[in-house]
C-alpha cells in the first residue's frame, strides 16, 4: 500500500469516528444566590475519552496527517499531563499506530493506567519541566511528535468544524441570554482559549473571555505584562492547567481577564460541582467554576443580568486517589477544601447585594429603583 492510500484510509477512520460521536452537553445551572444570572457548563467530560482533549487529539492527528508528517506504522509521541495522552492513545489505537506518552511521574495514577489500557507506553519523567525535551528526544529517533503545546492553537480549526466555541454558542442560541457576558476556560496548551477568543471575534460578539488559572501560574503572570518569558512562581496540584512556562499556544490578545484561583478553592469548587450536578469532575473544572462565581458576584453587585458559560474539562474519577482523597491532600499540606469567604453564599442561600461599586461598567449599571 502506498503512503497516500494509507493516508486516505486514516482520514476515513477519523471521519467515521467523528460521525459516530455526539456533541457534548451544555448543562444549565441556576443558583438561587444569582437570580439574574444563568450559568451554563459545557460538559467536555462526556467525550469518549473523558476530556476536552478528545477534540484536540482529533485535530492534532488531522494536522499531522494532512501536513504529511505522519506515516504508516510510525510511532507517535507527545508530552502530556495525562488528558491529552489518553485521547491521543485512543486515536493512535484507532489508526493502528504505536503511541508513547511523556508524562510527569506525579501524574494521577488513574490517567497512567488509562493510557496503558489503550495500548500506549508511558515514559515517566521526574521533572515536569523536562517533558518537552524528552518528547523531542523520541522525535529525533523517528517518532511523529504531535506536539500539543506547540501546535494546539493552529491545529484547531477556529472558524468552525464544530470547535468547542461554535458548539457552545450554537447550543446557547435559544437561551434568554444567548450572547454570554463571559465565557470561562482554563489554559494548558492555550488552544481552548485561543479558539474561543478567536471565534467570539469572528462572530462579532461582545462576550468577554476569562481564563481561570491556578494562583502563581506562568500564564497569569505573563498575561499582565504580555511577557512570554514569564514562569510560574509556584506549582499547582490542578492538572491540565497552571503551566510552569508560557506555552507557545497562549494567545494573550484574545483573553480579556485572568482570574487566579488558589488550589484549595479549586478543589472546593470541584466538590461544589459534585453537589450541584451529582457527578464528579476534575480539578480544572473546579478552577473554572470558582472564576464563574467570582464574575457572577461582580455582575450581581453591579445589578447586571446575563449568562456565564464555563467548562467542565474532564472526569472526576481520574482523581479519586488524588484530589478527591483527603489523605492525599493532607500529605501535601494542602488546606482542606473551602470556598473563598466572599463566595460562601454562592452555592447555597440567596442574598441581596450592597451598593453598586464604582467599578461597574455603565452599560450594565441599573438605577436603584429597578432593583428587587
Ligand atoms: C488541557 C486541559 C485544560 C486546558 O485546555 P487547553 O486547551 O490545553 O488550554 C484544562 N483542563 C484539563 C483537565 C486539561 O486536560
Amino acid at each position: 500500500m502506498t503512503d497516500r492510500a494509507w493516508l486516505a484510509g486514516a482520514m476515513a477512520q477519523l471521519r467515521q469516528e467523528q460521525a459516530r460521536s455526539a456533541d457534548t452537553h451544555l448543562l444549565r445551572l441556576d443558583l438561587p444566590a444569582f437570580p439574574d444570572i444563568a450559568f451554563y457548563l459545557k460538559d467536555e467530560a462526556s467525550h469518549p475519552t473523558g476530556s476536552l482533549k478528545h477534540r484536540l487529539a482529533r485535530s492534532l492527528f488531522l494536522y499531522a496527517l494532512c501536513n504529511g508528517r505522519l506515516h504508516r506504522g510510525q510511532t507517535i509521541v507527545d508530552a502530556s499531563s495525562g488528558s491529552t495522552a489518553i485521547s491521543e492513545a485512543w486515536f493512535a489505537r484507532l489508526l493502528g499506530l504505536p503511541f508513547v506518552a511523556v508524562m510527569p511521574a506525579g501524574t494521577a495514577p488513574r490517567k497512567i493506567a488509562d493510557v496503558r489500557a489503550l495500548g500506549g507506553v508511558c515514559d515517566l519523567v521526574d521533572d515536569p519541566a523536562t517533558v518537552h525535551e524528552r518528547a523531542r528526544w523520541h522525535a529525533e529517533r523517528g517518532a511523529c511528535h504531535l506536539d500539543q503545546f506547540g501546535l494546539a492553537e493552529r491545529a484547531t480549526d477556529w472558524r468552525g468544524n464544530n470547535n468547542i466555541a461554535e458548539s457552545m454558542l450554537a447550543q446557547m442560541a435559544h437561551e434568554p441570554d444567548a450572547e454570554p457576558t463571559w465565557v470561562v476556560c482554563g489554559a494548558g496548551t492555550g488552544g481552548t482559549s485561543a479558539t474561543i477568543g478567536r471565534y467570539l471575534r469572528y462572530r462579532g460578539l461582545q462576550t468577554q473571555l476569562c481564563v481561570a488559572d491556578p494562583a502563581g501560574s506562568a500564564f497569569a503572570a505573563g498575561w499582565r505584562t504580555r511577557d512570554r518569558a514569564a514562569t510560574a512562581s509556584r506549582g499547582t496540584v490542578i492538572e491540565g492547567i497552571g503551566r510552569p512556562r508560557v506555552e507557545p499556544g497562549f494567545v494573550f490578545e484574545v483573553v480579556d481577564r485572568v482570574i487566579e484561583v488558589e488550589d484549595a478553592h479549586s478543589i472546593a469548587g470541584m466538590h461544589a460541582l459534585e453537589g450541584l450536578l451529582g457527578r464528579r469532575y476534575g480539578g480544572s473544572s473546579g478552577t473554572n467554576f470558582i472564576a464563574c462565581l467570582r464574575l457572577a458576584a461582580t455582575m450581581r453587585a453591579c445589578g447586571a443580568r446575563g449568562s456565564i458559560v464555563g467548562l467542565l474539562c474532564d472526569r472526576g474519577e481520574r482523581y479519586d486517589e488524588t484530589l478527591y482523597s483527603p489523605a492525599w491532600l493532607r500529605e501535601r499540606g494542602i488546606a482542606p477544601p473551602a470556598l473563598p469567604a466572599e463566595l460562601d453564599d454562592a452555592v447555597s442561600a440567596p442574598t441581596r447585594t450592597g451598593a453598586t461599586p464604582s467599578s461597574c461598567p455603565s452599560r450594565i449599571r441599573r438605577p436603584r429603583n429597578l432593583r428587587t
